[in-house]
């Protein structure tokens, strides 16, 4: 069976960027279809660890025309997170076909064709909503093949419980491993290790009690020029010279790091505490791995009974739109918030640019965007 349409929109994917872009075309009366590769909403979300909270204030939690549940206090739980993201989708006026993964996109003429696993669509726009945080990355350090302790990556963390009274090493101190690491000091981890290149920008997450990131978008209205030095401000007067622990500073501060390069600062919920306790232990970057030992480059080494690379992640939209010269060298595609591509009309991105105030923030403004565009499109 074939859908044809010039007139037609598709989004792919029925993440949060997926259905706030879908409810903002059917509030002005564009036909739309959401294309989800997971059975139901939130698959990523069902995924991820049950201890995860949001780490941005609830105030930024609101997709277009949904409150969100007056429950868990500044900062939402996983599981309320996905009730949401089900409550949004149950009121979308908008087709939702799940099971279906987009597995090629190709330009005709004056419409786009896409395949999936079992037909082809056609839509004269298409708006990609497939998520930053698609694929985990893990680099390729040596020797890890011969590791033989446990080596998973931030994604399949699971439940931090189960790592009571083991000797555990995080890899990377960023976003994710900020979390991990929060975690690891709110529990009875035996030793810990931290390996960083750099040491993260951080920011306490409450302050006095205050949540810190209520105040998201006043640091959003900063130029570059005076974030970088708030960033490097905050952090001395919150946690002194982290230096001497081993978390040095990156060369570029937090919101150059953000804004240009989309990696997110780590927030603190204790894990600065365990490092300057000495609980944590700061090493360089990753020599090797042996079959029951990390070597790191400063010379340490340390027997890890468990491995968590918070390592990033990646798009995987190569496969997709390599071809389309529309992607970074990361991978990450040049327009990622809403924003007109004068090369590849009707092909629209949302979801893939990191702010200040968060992702379901920035999906809003990006649906708006992209809403606006079709429309005046004719
Ligand atoms: C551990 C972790 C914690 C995070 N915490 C926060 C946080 O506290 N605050 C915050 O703002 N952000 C957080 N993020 C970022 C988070 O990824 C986004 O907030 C949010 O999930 C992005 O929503 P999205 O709709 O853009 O992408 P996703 O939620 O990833 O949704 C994309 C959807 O597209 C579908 N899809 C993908 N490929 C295809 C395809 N080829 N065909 C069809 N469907 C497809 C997927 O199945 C998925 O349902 C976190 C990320 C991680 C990894």
């Amino acid at each position: 069976m074939q859908h044809s349409s010039t007139q037609n929109v598709i989004v792919i994917g029925a993440g949060l960027s997926g259905l706030a872009a879908a409810h903002e075309l059917a509030q002005r009366g564009i036909p739309v279809t959401v294309l989800e590769a997971g059975d139901r909403v939130a698959e990523p979300w069902r995924a991820r660890h049950p201890q995860l909270r949001l780490n941005i204030h609830r105030h930024f939690v609101r997709l277009p025309g949904h409150q969100v549940p007056d429950r868990d206090g500044a900062f939402l739980r996983r599981d309320t997170v996905v009730d949401y993201l089900e409550s949004c989708a149950a009121d979308l006026k908008v087709p939702v076909r799940f099971g279906v993964r987009v597995t090629g996109v190709e330009r005709a003429g004056a419409i786009w064709r896409l395949t999936t696993d079992d037909q082809t669509y056609e839509a004269g726009q298409i708006i990609f909503a497939t998520g930053r945080d698609r694929v985990p990355h893990m680099p390729v350090w040596k020797g890890r093949e011969h590791f033989k302790g446990d080596l998973i990556h931030a994604a399949d963390l699971g439940d931090v419980a189960r790592l009571s009274t083991k000797r555990v090493l995080v890899i990377g101190a960023g976003n994710s491993g900020g979390d991990v690491l929060n975690h690891l000091a709110q529990s009875d981890p035996a030793e810990v290790f931290i390996s960083v290149r750099h040491g993260p920008a951080i920011v306490p997450t409450r302050v006095f009690g205050f949540p810190l990131h209520r105040a998201a978008s006043l640091f959003a209205a900063l130029p570059v020029t005076a974030l970088d030095p708030a960033f490097r401000l905050m952090q001395w007067l919150f946690f002194g010279n982290l230096a001497r622990y081993g978390l040095t500073s990156h060369p570029d501060g937090g919101g150059t790091r953000l804004l240009r390069d989309g990696v997110a600062f780590a927030m603190d919920d204790g894990f600065v505490a365990a490092v300057r306790a000495g609980r944590f232990k700061v090493a360089g970057d990753i020599a090797e791995f042996r079959p029951d030992t990390v070597v790191f480059e400063d010379g340490r080494t340390f027997r890890p009974d468990t491995v968590i690379c918070a390592t990033g992640y990646r798009t995987g939209l190569e496969p997709l739109l390599g071809h389309l010269s529309v992607l970074n060298d990361c991978g990450v595609p040049l327009h990622p918030d809403g924003a007109v591509d004068p090369g590849n009309k009707g092909l629209w991105f949302t979801g893939y640019r990191p702010v200040f105030q968060g992702y379901f923030h920035a999906a809003a403004a990006s649906a708006r965007r992209i809403a606006d565009g079709i429309l005046a499109q004719g």
